[in-house]
C-alpha cells in the first residue's frame, strides 16, 4: 500500500509552528512584514495573492498588497520595488509571476534587495544556494525537502532523479538533493532514454509541466514521487505531471494532487519572511537554519 504523503498536513504543522515564532518575535516588540505587488489580474495569480494573505494572516504577518494594472510600466514597477527596498519596516518584497510581456522579469527580481528576497529567485539567493551559504532558497524546492523529512524519508545516498530543470523548481531542487547527500541526475526535454533514467530514481521529482505524463513505466518499483505540477484534467479536475492511479500499485510514496506540494510553497514562503530578520541580523553567516532546508 502505497503512503500518500500530506502536504496539507505537513504545510499546516510548519505554519502552527511559525505562528509562535512570530508571536514570540512580535512580544519583543517585532513586527514582520511582507510586501506582495501583483500587476493585471491573471486569474490565476490572484488566487496565489489571495492564499499568501491568508497565510500571512493566519501566522501573524503584516501584508501589504500593491495591485498594479496591466498596462503599469517597467519603470513604475522598479520604483515600487526599490522604494520597498529602503523601507526598514518590509522584511519580504514579493513580485507575483508572471509578469506581462512588456516587463522584464529578470531585470525586476534582481532588483528586489537580496535581504528581502523570499521568493529565493535572486542571483545572488540562488548562487548562495550552489555554494553552501546562507541565503533565501527557492519555496516549492524547500517545502518538498520537507515533505521528504517529516515524512520519514531518507536522502542520503538515494539516487533522486527530478525531470525539469527550472530556475525554480528543478535547479534548485537538485542542489537542495546534493545538499542532503543524494545521487542527483536532473533531466529535460533532450534527455535520451527518460523513462530508462527515470526509473533509476530511488526518489522521483516531476515538474514537467504537462498534465499526467508520468505513467507506471517512468517509475523503479517501491520509489518515491513527489508529483510538482498542478494542471486541470478534461473533466476539470485538477492534476498533476503523475499519472496517480496508474502509478500507485508501483511507488512505496507520492504526493496528491492536489493538497501535496502546492501547499509546501506557501509555508516555506512563510518560514523565509521569518528567516529574514536572521538573515538581516546575520549576513554572510552559514549558521545551519533552523529547519534544516
Ligand atoms: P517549466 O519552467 O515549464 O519547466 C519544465 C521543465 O520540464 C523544463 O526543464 C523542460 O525541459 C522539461 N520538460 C518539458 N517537457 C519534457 C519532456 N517531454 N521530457 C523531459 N523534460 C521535459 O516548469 P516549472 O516552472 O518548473 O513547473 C513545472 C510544473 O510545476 C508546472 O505544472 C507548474 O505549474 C508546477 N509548479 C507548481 C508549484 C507548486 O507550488 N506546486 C510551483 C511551481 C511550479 P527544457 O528545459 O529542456 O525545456
Amino acid at each position: 500500500m502505497a503512503f500518500i504523503i500530506d502536504g496539507k498536513k505537513i504545510s499546516q504543522d510548519i505554519k502552527e509552528e511559525l505562528k509562535e515564532k512570530v508571536t514570540a518575535y512580535k512580544a519583543g516588540g517585532v513586527q514582520i512584514t511582507l510586501a506582495v505587488i501583483q500587476v493585471g489580474k491573471d486569474p490565476a495569480s490572484c488566487v496565489y495573492v489571495g492564499n499568501k494573505k491568508k497565510a500571512c494572516e493566519f501566522i501573524g504577518i503584516r501584508s501589504l498588497a500593491y495591485e498594479l494594472t496591466e498596462e503599469a510600466t517597467e519603470e513604475e514597477l522598479l520604483r515600487l520595488v526599490k522604494e520597498l527596498n529602503r523601507r526598514e519596516d518590509v522584511n519580504g518584497i514579493l513580485v507575483q509571476l508572471p509578469l506581462p510581456k512588456h516587463i522584464n522579469e529578470n531585470l525586476v527580481i534582481r532588483t528586489i534587495s537580496p535581504d528581502k528576497d523570499v521568493d529565493g529567485f535572486h542571483p545572488q539567493s540562488v548562487g548562495a544556494l550552489s555554494i553552501g551559504q546562507k541565503g533565501f532558497v527557492s519555496c516549492t524546492p524547500s517545502g518538498i525537502i520537507q515533505l521528504l523529512k517529516r515524512s520519514g524519508i531518507e536522502i542520503e545516498g538515494k539516487e533522486c532523479v527530478i525531470i525539469g530543470r527550472s530556475n525554480i523548481v528543478g535547479k534548485p531542487m537538485a542542489l537542495l538533493l546534493l545538499r542532503e547527500n543524494g545521487t542527483v541526475t536532473i533531466c529535460h526535454s533532450r534527455t535520451r532514454n527518460l523513462k530508462e533514467v527515470a526509473k533509476r530514481g530511488d526518489i522521483l521529482i516531476v515538474a514537467i509541466g504537462k498534465p499526467k505524463f508520468i505513467n507506471r513505466d517512468y517509475i523503479k518499483e517501491g520509489a518515491v514521487v513527489i508529483d510538482v505540477g498542478i494542471h486541470r484534467d478534461e473533466n476539470n479536475k485538477l492534476c498533476g505531471d503523475v499519472d496517480f492511479n496508474d502509478v500507485i500499485d508501483k511507488v512505496s510514496a507520492i504526493t496528491p494532487v492536489p493538497g501535496g506540494v502546492g501547499p509546501m510553497t506557501i509555508a516555506m514562503l512563510m518560514y523565509n519572511c521569518i528567516d529574514s530578520i536572521r538573515l538581516r541580523q546575520n549576513p554572510g553567516s552559514t549558521e545551519e537554519l533552523e529547519y534544516p532546508i
